[in-house]
């Protein structure tokens, strides 16, 4: 075995199948398959452009998204004036939620069962000529003369190793150091069994900063919501406030409500600009390399695009800066910009504007639509909102804290 990658989800299956591909001896290691990972399932229009060469969407289950409703509950004054602050809707204080549709094209997003999406993109690495060991790794060890991987069945050797482990990654902690609990969210929630859906819901919230979401899988709802993991929320809270959502806005009807919590990485502004991603022997991709939107919480277009770049990298033998350097110009500095927007997007103030910007004008609904896609850059976001919202409006929802940022 030439290359180890340890973990088969987006990042080391795509991985794995550019180097089968390109002639190298690959072997994944994961026990978990088939799963269903905690995740919302939503896959943006550029992640399925990027793995159409290995992956016809028609081999796996999916929901094509039709629309995105935004909610924000308020108290009968004028949106943005008085947000979101209860959860209880028997508290007598919620007078009523507004709402705005933003229609999707069929280029936007799809919402996939993990275990079916997941098994595509392993299959087509294990067609590519790929191994799959289907054990767990204990622990992996880094020296001059290559790696060494400790499994549940056994020791191995490689030349290389790529840590796609996910958000706890072993890789990670032993190569590099583990991620703090300020470069952590926590996202809990249920699964709504029986029931489906061609449309998105958000419900922007102001304590925790975020929203609740519910994105319509083949045959059950993912619903979560997300807090930072030093936000002093406990999960139970957050579970206890996604029930109570999904019990006032009806959403689920009697399904019944499967409970998750899983760990996303969310890092800061300086985290983003600085990851850990490669080193002597070892690049990291996907979540254990932290690339993560903290504000849309897209991770699975990250995860393949950087697995795919970690194994071109490999291929041409290039030095390991190579590799941290793409992963820097390309993402680090996206994410960077997202999550210095992250306090002021979430700030009621802007919230309110928005949620009236959404129901008023076509130009934000379309922004909005690209961001759900993924297809809005956050470098041009700030321009593209001054050139198509009334600038009055437009001036209010960023500032203070958006006009003082500099792409
Ligand atoms: C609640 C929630 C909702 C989300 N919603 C979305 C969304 O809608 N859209 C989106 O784009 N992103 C979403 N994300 C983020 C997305 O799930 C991740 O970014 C994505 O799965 C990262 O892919 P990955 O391959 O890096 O890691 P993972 O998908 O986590 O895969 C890691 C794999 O490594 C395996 N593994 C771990 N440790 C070991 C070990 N020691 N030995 C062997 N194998 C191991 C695991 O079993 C797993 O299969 C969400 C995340 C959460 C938690």
């Amino acid at each position: 075995m030439d290359i180890a990658i340890i973990g088969a989800g987006p990042a080391g299956a795509r991985a794995a199948w550019v180097l089968a591909r390109g002639g190298a001896r690959v072997t994944m290691f994961d026990a978990s398959h088939p799963r269903e990972k905690p995740c919302g399932g939503g896959v943006t229009g550029r992640a399925l452009a990027l793995v159409a060469d290995a992956v016809n969407p028609a081999s796996f289950t999916r929901t094509q998204i039709r629309s995105a409703r935004f909610l924000l509950r308020t108290f009968g004054a004028s949106a943005g004036q008085v947000p979101d602050r209860t959860l209880s809707a028997s508290a007598g204080q919620v007078l009523e939620r507004e709402s705005a549709t933003v229609a999707l094209d069929d280029e936007a997003l799809v919402v996939t069962s993990r275990a079916d999406f997941d098994a595509a993109l392993v299959s087509a690495a294990l067609n590519a000529g790929a191994e799959l060991d289907r054990t767990r790794v204990t622990d992996v060890q880094v020296d001059a003369g290559g790696v060494r991987v400790d499994t549940r069945a056994g020791t191995r050797r490689a030349a290389f190793v790529i840590g796609a482990d996910g958000a706890t990654s072993l890789v990670r902690r032993r190569v590099a150091e583990p991620f703090r609990r300020d470069q952590l969210s926590i996202a809990t929630g249920f699964f709504a069994h029986g029931v489906s859906s061609s449309e998105i819901v958000i419900e922007f919230v102001a304590d925790p900063p975020g929203y609740i979401w519910s994105f319509p899988r083949p045959g059950h709802l993912a619903i979560g919501i997300c807090a930072e993991a030093c936000a002093g929320v406990s999960a139970g809270h957050l579970r206890a406030r996604t029930a109570e959502w999904i019990r006032a806005t009806g959403i689920a009807g009697g399904a019944r409500l499967e409970p998750y919590a899983w760990p996303i990485p969310s890092l800061g502004t300086r985290d983003a600009q600085t990851l850990t991603v490669a080193g002597p022997r070892w690049h990291l991709v996907g979540d254990a390399a932290g690339l993560v939107d903290p504000i849309t919480r897209e991770g699975i277009y990250f995860a393949l695009a950087s697995g795919q770049w970690a194994a071109e990298s490999l291929l041409r033998d290039a030095p390991a800066s190579a590799y941290a350097s793409r992963v820097a110009a390309d993402v680090g500095n996206e994410l960077a910009r997202a999550a210095r927007l992250k306090a002021g997007f979430f700030r009621p103030s802007f919230i309110g504007v928005l949620m009236s910007a959404l129901q008023q004008s076509a130009a934000i609904r379309a922004v909005m639509a690209d961001l759900v896609a993924g297809r809005q850059s956050y470098a041009d976001l700030k321009w593209r909102l001054l050139k198509t919202l009334e600038m009055g409006i437009a001036w209010r929802a960023l500032f203070p804290q958006l006009l003082r940022y500099r792409p």
